[in-house]
């Protein structure tokens, strides 16, 4: 066994607090990871309070984890001790069902093995995400990380990058279209950048005016203040695409008036009912579909790393300590981060050292 040092939540709404455990000695088939760079998702506050019902505890967090291998088993072809590598959201999957045939193993028939707040395939071992030193992933579900891209900015990629990057492209998103991200948060401010870099002419569409001149910055060609009726209605049925990322339960129709007929919003950041209700009708005028969509594959998370080192995308990280962490989640829960916190944890071995 390794013995590997984290922080976690010892129950719902606990503060991070420094945390022992093991981790297994590497398999034929795994990579073992010294972990550099951490991000810190919406998705780990959603879980460590509990916002989505029971959670496992003691929860280690962080499921956008770049580091340096370190070890590898004697099947591994992939990746060599020295190679950056990746790990994101889940950490294995059944295999065999048609999901992770057609390599979607994040829709996996019997349910992925998420990197933390899950339990292994055996039934009995806890997962322990990226707010540790060391992580131990099957070779299948690690990426291969460029040299050429910046570490700490490549770290969202494997969560805000890919569950942006997918619905991106299984909807098709090009030169010519008209494409609005909802949310200028860490998912929102990778989707401007992936559109962008797609071709798209891309709106960013934000409750918070301020956040405006940053949206240009990314590389959005307008700003729509959604909190403005007469600007909403003055781009009514004008957008290709929508990509929602805002984090809680809304009010979608009026985004819903701003598709184009036949058009689609896709939805990655509302796990949780939509209120007040959809009204049918702001579908059924115009043909216009309303859609979800979770992470992605693992062939398809490799596509999107070598994507953005192709076009030079990584995420805008402001990086902490990991002593820092509840400071940043609290700032993350205030909408108050630009637009990644990552955590270097070269602070967690300087603790423990
Ligand atoms: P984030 O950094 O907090 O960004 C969310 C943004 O949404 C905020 O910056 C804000 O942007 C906007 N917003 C926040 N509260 C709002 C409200 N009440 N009404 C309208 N807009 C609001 O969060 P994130 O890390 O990007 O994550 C976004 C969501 O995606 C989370 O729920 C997370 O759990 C989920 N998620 C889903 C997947 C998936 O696979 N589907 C993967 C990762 C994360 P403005 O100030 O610009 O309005
Ligand atoms: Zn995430
Ligand atoms: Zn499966």
């Amino acid at each position: 066994m390794i013995q590997v040092h984290g922080y976690a939540a010892q129950h719902a709404g606990a503060p991070l607090t420094p945390f022992q455990f093991e981790r297994r000695a590497p398999g034929p088939h795994d990579v073992q990871i010294e972990i550099l760079y951490s991000g810190i998702c919406h998705s780990d506050l959603h879980q460590a309070h509990a916002h989505w019902g029971a959670e496992l505890f003691p929860m280690v967090p962080g499921h956008e984890i770049i580091g340096r291998v370190v070890a590898v088993g004697a099947h591994v072809t992939k990746l060599k001790p020295g190679d950056y590598a990746g790990v994101g959201c889940m950490v294995d999957s059944c295999r065999h069902c048609s999901a992770c045939e057609e390599d979607l193993e994040q829709y996996c028939d019997e349910g992925a093995t998420w990197t933390y707040n899950a339990i292994e395939r055996d039934g009995v071992t806890p997962t322990y995400g990226g707010y540790s030193d060391q992580i131990v992933v099957e070779e299948r579900f690690v990426v291969s990380i460029p040299e050429t891209l910046d570490l700490k900015g490549a770290a969202p990629l494997l969560c805000a990058g890919i569950t942006t990057y997918s619905p991106l492209r299984h909807w098709k998103v090009g030169p010519g279209q008209k494409v609005g991200v909802i949310g200028l948060g860490g998912l929102g401010h990778m989707g401007v950048k992936l559109a962008k870099a797609m071709g798209a002419q891309v709106v960013m569409i934000t409750t918070t005016p301020e956040k405006g001149r940053d949206a240009t910055r990314l590389g959005a060609d307008e700003v729509l203040v959604s909190r403005d009726p007469a600007a909403m209605a003055s781009h009514a049925a004008s957008f290709d695409f929508l990509l929602n990322t805002i984090p809680v339960g809304h009010d979608v129709n009026p985004y819903l008036a701003l598709l184009k007929r036949d058009r689609t919003m896709v939805l990655v950041g509302a796990l949780e009912p939509l209120q007040p209700a959809l009204n049918g009708a702001n579908l059924i005028f115009g043909r216009k579909s309303i859609s979800g969509s979770g992470i992605g594959g693992m062939a398809e998370t490799q596509e999107m790393i070598d994507f953005c080192a192709k076009h030079g995308v990584v995420s805008d990280v402001e990086v902490v300590p990991i002593q820092q962490v509840n400071e940043a989640w609290q700032r993350l829960e205030k909408n108050d981060v630009k637009y990644r916190f990552v955590i270097d944890m070269a602070s967690l071995r300087g603790e423990v050292a």
